[in-house]
């Protein structure tokens, strides 16, 4: 996937003569560290982007890898392994995604690093300097343009996502709007064919912008759909209705009402359809949610996250995660089958919803796997709703097929967050608290 620009970059290399590539290479090999500080500096004097690097651990880390960068990059040669060079572009690209590093901040760097680059090339009368640069220039643009990639797909992607979790959010549950609403138009065409059935022409027909399916779809169903060419056609049968084929209904007699009856029916029909297709194509909304114990899933865990760290970071505030883990969960699949451990878990879920509040997050990653997103909590206050759940797990008894109870236990593991702004670390942090609760003997909490 990556060989086409593994191959640019070869053609660009050989593009050069071997004086000033070993050159090149020399100058990264001797003055990584220079280099890497002076990059540091200069992002330093960023509002933005010494906001992401104050943080102690990103500092460390990101002079090793840049370090580690400016001797990959610049010292790569066409007889290299260009394609892992290339992953490695992207994927820098995804991780500036998710922290959130402005594109603006990234194009900076590079350009902080060719200065300091022709400084030291200057300084140390670098033979062939020109046709040094030249290179540099060249491989720097290139990675720059790799990660751009990996940023604007990432990006792309995550700003999808957080659109489908508004949406979520706003519709609760798709399926059952879906009903509800279908229900109602239906509704309103009954009652209108009745009322006219029943020669009440002289009582004007209620309008269908103004039904109950009318001011839904108006206000709330445009918003939900915004954009789809569905929803401007059902707008305009909902007029067409209104203002043409209702009074021409009303005023008919005899034969003459089939013609504005059919058409009305028409238009209704066409309303109903049009609004399933729009349905149908969201479904994929209602996908967020886990099907057994109606938690979230995995899907929007990073929405989740990346949000609960922008608002830690604005507000100095932190918030903690629980990862939980069902102890021994195989024994229950096996002694009372998997829907005895179906069971189990759904009951389990309903334990761990009703012992947190409601900002909280509660998400099923997966099998027995649970994982609590606490805001504004920190690793204390996390620890006393880690342990009250952990104890009213073990209180509670589990109902299972004829009439049959069992226990159970969980092990968490918690972390804190710590102004880091990669999510995936503190994920990590809890997985690895919780690896040790299992290996500490299970039935109990440990912090990261
Ligand atoms: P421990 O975590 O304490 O190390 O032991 P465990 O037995 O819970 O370990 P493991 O994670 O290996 O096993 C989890 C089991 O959960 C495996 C799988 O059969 C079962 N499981 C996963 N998903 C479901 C599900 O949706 N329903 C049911 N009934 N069982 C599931
Ligand atoms: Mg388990
Ligand atoms: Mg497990």
């Amino acid at each position: 996937m990556f060989s086409l620009y593994a191959s640019e970059w070869r053609r660009l290399l050989e593009g050069f003569d071997a004086a000033p590539r070993a050159a090149l290479v020399r100058v990264a090999q001797s003055h990584n560290e220079i280099l890497a500080q002076h990059f540091y500096r200069v992002m330093l004097k960023d509002e933005a982007a010494a906001g992401m690097l104050s943080h102690e651990q990103v500092h460390t880390r990101l002079m090793a890898s840049m370090r580690q960068w400016i001797l990959q990059v610049l010292g790569a040669q066409p007889e290299d392994d260009l394609e892992a060079l290339v992953a490695h572009q992207i994927k820098i690209g995804e991780v500036h995604a998710r922290i959130d590093v402005p594109v603006h901040v990234v194009l900076r760097g590079a350009r902080s690093l060719k200065e300091g680059l022709r400084a030291v090339l200057q300084q140390e009368a670098v033979a062939g300097q020109y046709q040094v640069m030249q290179l540099a220039s060249t491989v720097i643009d290139h990675a720059m343009e790799l990660m751009s990639q990996g940023y604007v797909v990432s990006r792309d992607s995550n700003s999808r996502t957080q659109e489908a979790y508004r949406l979520f959010t706003m519709t609760q549950n798709l399926a059952t709007v879906r009903e509800q609403r279908r229900a109602e138009l239906l509704d309103w065409e009954n009652q209108c064919l009745y009322l006219h059935a029943m020669g009440a022409q002289s009582q004007p027909l209620s309008n269908l912008t103004t039904s109950d399916f009318g001011l839904w779809f108006r206000h709330k169903g445009v918003d939900v759909f915004h954009g789809a060419p569905a929803c401007q056609s059902i707008l305009e049968a909902m007029e067409r209705i209104d203002t043409e084929l209702l009074p021409a209904l009303m005023k008919a007699k005899g034969p003459a009402v089939a013609a504005p009856l059919m058409q009305l029916r028409e238009q209704a029909r066409h309303i109903a359809m049009s609004l399933e297709g729009l349905f149908a194509q969201n479904t994929e909304l209602d996908a967020g949610r886990d099907v057994l114990t109606q938690l979230l899933n995995r899907k929007f865990l990073p929405v989740v996250l990346t949000k609960e760290v922008q608002y830690a970071r604005q507000s100095a505030s932190v918030f903690s995660i629980v990862s939980v883990d069902i102890d021994h969960f195989k024994k229950v699949n096996d002694q009372y089958g998997h829907e005895g451990g179906d069971m189990v878990l759904q009951q389990a879920a309903t334990v761990l919803g009703n012992n947190i509040r409601g900002g909280d997050y509660l998400f099923r990653l997966g099998g027995e796997e649970f994982l609590l997103v606490l805001v504004d909590t920190s690793s204390h206050g996390a620890a006393s709703v880690a342990e009250k759940l952990r104890a009213q797990i073990e209180r509670e008894v589990f109902h299972l097929p004829q009439n049959q109870h069992c226990s159970i236990t969980i092990s968490a593991g918690i972390a804190t967050f710590d102004g880091h702004p990669d999510y995936q670390r503190i994920l990590r942090q809890s997985d690895e608290a919780l690896y040790r609760a299992k290996a500490e003997g299970r039935n109990r909490v440990v912090i990261a």
